[in-house]
């Protein structure tokens, strides 16, 4: 796809407020604030809330706290709820230009007539006999205290066709489609129409979204024509599969709430959702800015991107072995500092970790018992380390004077030293670690227990 650079680039995400984000919807909101970003335009937060039976202010708040989290702050906000007098006005208007039209027939007759046409081999549209009443007919029907709901009349004669920035050419017979209801017998709205009045009055340039949206985007395009608006640029990402290929119920629960508690970074989901269904590899080192730069649709693929979680974890260690100390100083325990984050930084799937590593450079520590021999060992090395310089160096200079002093070398000399300085078998570089337990500490750690 690639933008008119006449018109500013306006993208949206319109989630409706009747659950918590998953990972797919995630990705969609991503992929609009990347596009934006690329593209020095604008990224909405659009509140598809007009079912009130469903919408839940708790929600809302839950989605806007979900983005904040993520970094992908919108430029504004707006909320359907607030706009049916627009859609009003719309509807007046489609009305008078015989574009809706009445129907009566209830669920179980519409099931009826498509199981007869699927019966008979045929695709099951909706047959239009609504569109054959007659004005007396609608006033027998009003006052019997029926009420119409209404359907949108496809445009049978104008094939509809888009390049979809994904897709790449699309073709749709309306023909082959059935008039989409847009409006309940309660007045109420389905999601179809207010969208494609919004897009147009909010001046949306480009629609990315799921390619389950490939018929609505194939409908919407002829709403955008009756309702005299040029069409947005339209693109439809692969969906998200779990790694057994399917989407699993599990990633299409699989919230930011999980995902914090699983210790997973706004970094590392942004890293992995920016790349994963495209040809670019997924880089742990780019921040979203950097991925918006590059940000390309021609990047990405048809087929479905697999979404995997020990990728992410992966992808998550990654991350925080280079996150800056400002970043996390707020999440650090109390007197960690700078040098002891960068020490520790890279031993961590997750920054909570960080707290089992300081105690560690605190203490107290349990290392395993020594045999006598290691304890010879360590008390040769308690000796030593009240002796060498502990402002430079004192991890080589004692390992070196040791090594002279036992004839120890490589594990021998290594792991009774690590094993009774941190009570671990592995974990950050010595080097780095000793220095911050201390010579008081590290010697009183090295001599046997009082
Ligand atoms: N509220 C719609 C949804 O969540 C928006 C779809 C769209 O147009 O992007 O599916």
């Amino acid at each position: 796809m690639s933008a008119n650079l006449s018109t500013p680039v306006v993208t949206r995400f319109a989630p409706s407020p009747t659950g918590r984000l998953h990972v797919g919807n995630i990705r969609t909101a991503l992929h609009n604030w990347l596009l934006a970003k690329r593209h020095g335009g604008r990224f909405l937060l659009r509140i598809d809330d007009t079912d009130a039976e469903r919408s839940r202010e708790e929600h809302v708040e839950a989605i806007r706290a979900d983005l904040a989290w993520l970094g992908l702050h919108p430029e504004g906000e707006e909320r359907q709820s607030a706009r049916f007098a627009i859609y009003e006005a719309a509807f007046d208007r489609l009305v008078a230009a015989g574009r809706l039209y009445r129907c009566y027939e209830t669920a179980q007759e519409l099931d009826l007539k498509r199981k007869v046409l699927l019966g008979r081999g045929l695709p099951p549209i909706y047959d239009r006999a609504a569109l054959h009443l007659s004005e007396a007919d609608h006033a027998a029907r009003a006052a019997a205290g029926e009420k119409p709901h209404w359907r949108f009349l496809l445009d049978h004669d104008t094939p509809i066709a888009w390049h979809d920035g994904i897709r790449g050419p699309q073709h749709f017979d309306p023909r082959q489609m059935s008039d989409p209801v847009v409006r309940r017998a309660d007045g109420s709205w389905l999601y179809m129409l207010p969208s494609a009045i919004d897009d147009a009055a909010m001046g949306i340039s480009d629609v990315l979204r799921g390619e389950d949206h490939v018929s609505n985007t194939a409908t919407q395009i002829q709403m955008f024509g009756a309702l005299g608006a040029e069409p947005p640029r339209f693109a439809h990402a692969a969906l998200l599969t779990g790694t057994e290929g399917k989407l699993s119920k599990r990633l299409g629960s699989l919230g930011v709430a999980d995902l914090r508690e699983a210790g997973i970074e706004p970094e590392a989901l942004i890293a992995m959702l920016a790349r994963l269904g495209t040809s670019d590899p997924i880089d742990p080192a780019l921040d979203a800015d950097a991925l918006a730069a590059a940000f390309d649709l021609s990047r990405f693929g048809r087929a479905p991107a697999r979404f995997d979680d020990a990728e992410l974890h992966r992808i998550n260690a990654a991350v925080v072995h280079r996150l800056p100390f400002a970043r996390v100083a707020h999440l650090l325990p109390e007197g960690m500092t700078e040098v002891a984050w960068e020490t520790i930084r890279p031993n961590l799937a997750h920054i909570g970790e960080a707290a089992d590593w300081w105690r560690v450079v605190t203490g107290p520590v349990r290392a395993p018992e020594a045999d006598p021999e290691t304890r010879a060992f360590l008390d040769q090395a308690a000796t030593i380390a009240a002796g060498i310089d502990w402002a430079s160096d004192p991890w080589s200079a004692l390992t070196a004077t040791l090594k002279d002093a036992t004839g120890r070398k490589g594990k021998a000399l290594f792991l009774p030293l690590r094993q009774a300085l941190t009570g671990m078998d592995h974990g950050p570089d010595m080097k780095a670690l000793l220095p911050l337990i201390g010579k008081a500490e590290a010697i009183g750690r090295l001599s046997p227990a009082p």
